[in-house]
């Protein structure tokens, strides 16, 4: 699985955006001024950014040609229509309602259909899907398959849901109880990994059989069609949008953030068959995010996101696309850096606590990794592990680490080549030889939510 095919970029550059080298003792400067936190550095001052792949995408000449085509009328735009008919013809729903981003289209589909105390099924909720579940008073529960939480299990579609748990969860709750079953392609909170038709199809038959909705968190919906592809029996002749078509045939709606599969750098989206919750949806969303032809874009932005959804299906795109992650992954292997295996389709995550064993949970051996890899290289990696999740449950200062102590590295879209990753992969090489120089850190200051964003470290 771990295919080390070197990725051809399949397009060639007609714009490009200088990233500045800094010098070493720059970057420390820097680091010391930023509490030792990556998200406070200036973008400037980074060399590569692979903090995120969300809204990173480079877009291609035929999407800034769309732009100039941008009909800012208010109401009835004919970019609407456009990207209407892009999404009708990919998830086959009769309703597309534009937002700003992925979780404005969550914030709306929650506020119509959880009440207070409401159980949502996932495989694994990303950050803002359990946020806006929480918001509503009710509770996400992670239905994944045992092994997506094992980073050595080579299996071929980790993302899958464990069907037999989720029909004995509708059974013991009730299926009345429950206002939808979601489930999140690729798995981005569970390495990136896909999830399998074979899996999609049981759980669809599962939520019918209660009565139970079935909605997508779409994403990544075509580099898990690509895995379907690749992976699954009986899927290497069809084309990845006859699959993703085939993925969505079995939900009653999906909501994507248009900052990853559609190619754009904001954008997002509800899809949907049922005519009543399309109609409240409508109304949810002209209070905060606009007319229903526009949802909180411009008429170019949904230009932009109409040509992103067609070229994102693009086979060599997505051979490339998927092949860089591989790439990148493969070198790490070759240098003995522990990672999540396999490699997922938009990130490779190292195993943070392996890569530095010398650095115990408290010390935050993730963050470790993080600070020594933008100080060494200029390279911006994130940190998903003990800053980011660690709890004092007891609130008697006994810590309840995440399981996995994880650095992520993202791979923005069509963003850098082969060049590129090969100095990340060097980069890392070298400070895993150099690693017992590595330091642990101490926090000085933090906030009470989501306090990675924010926190200010000290190095022991
Ligand atoms: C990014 C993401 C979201 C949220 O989308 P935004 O556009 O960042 O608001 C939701 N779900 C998944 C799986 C994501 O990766």
């Amino acid at each position: 699985m771990s295919d080390a095919k070197m990725p051809v970029e399949p397009f060639r550059i007609k714009v490009v955006e200088p990233i500045r080298r800094t010098s070493r003792r720059e970057r420390a400067a820097v680091l010391k001024r930023s509490g030792f936190n990556v998200f406070n550095i200036p973008a400037d001052k980074i060399f590569i950014d692979l903090l995120t792949d969300s809204g990173t995408s480079a877009m291609s000449d035929n999407q800034w040609a769309g732009i100039m085509l941008g009909d800012e009328s208010y109401a009835g735009a004919r970019n609407y229509f456009h990207f209407e008919e892009a999404v009708r013809s990919i998830f086959g729903f009769a309703h597309v309602i534009p937002t700003h981003q992925g979780r404005a289209a969550e914030r709306i589909l929650f506020e119509a259909v959880v009440k207070k105390g409401d159980p949502v099924p996932n495989n694994i909720h990303f950050d803002t899907t359990r946020a806006n579940v929480e918001v509503r008073g009710g509770v996400p529960v992670d239905l994944a398959v045992e092994e997506a939480y094992d980073p050595r299990a080579e299996l071929p579609f980790k993302g899958n849901m464990d069907v037999k748990k989720l029909d004995r969860f509708i059974r013991r709750t009730g299926p009345k109880k429950i206002p939808l079953v979601m489930m999140t392609v690729t798995n981005n909170s569970g390495g990136g990994q896909p999830a399998s038709l074979q899996n999609i199809r049981q759980v669809s038959e599962v939520c019918r059989s209660h009565g139970v909705p079935f909605f997508f968190d779409a994403c990544r919906f075509a580099e898990n069609a690509y895995f379907i592809r690749e992976r699954e029996k009986g899927c290497a002749g069809k084309t990845v949008l006859e699959i993703a078509r085939e993925m969505f045939a079995c939900a009653d709606g999906a909501t994507m953030s248009a900052k990853k599969d559609a190619l754009v750098n904001i954008g997002g989206f509800i899809t949907l068959a049922d005519d009543d919750l399309a109609r409240c949806l409508k109304n949810l969303l002209i209070i905060s995010e606009g007319f229903p032809t526009y949802g909180g874009l411009a008429g170019r932005d949904l230009e932009a996101m109409a040509r992103g959804l067609q070229e994102v299906l693009d086979e060599n795109y997505l051979e490339h696309r998927v092949g860089q992650v591989a790439y990148l992954g493969a070198l790490l292997e070759k240098s003995g850096i522990p990672i999540y295996k396999p490699v997922g389709g938009h990130a490779v995550y190292i195993l943070a606590d392996e890569f530095l064993p010398h650095i115990p949970r408290h010390q935050y051996p993730g963050w470790a990794l993080t600070v020594a890899l933008y100080r060494e290289a200029g390279i911006r990696a994130v940190e998903i592990g003990g800053v980011m999740f660690a709890k004092d449950k007891s609130g008697r200062g006994k810590t309840a680490f995440p399981k996995l102590e994880l650095v992520r590295l993202s791979i923005p879209r069509r963003v850098y080549t082969v060049s590129h990753l090969n100095y990340v992969a060097e980069a890392l090489a070298e400070l895993y030889r150099d690693r017992d120089k590595v330091r642990g850190l101490r926090i000085v200051e933090q906030s009470p939510h989501l306090r990675h964003f924010t926190v200010r470290m000290e190095e022991i």
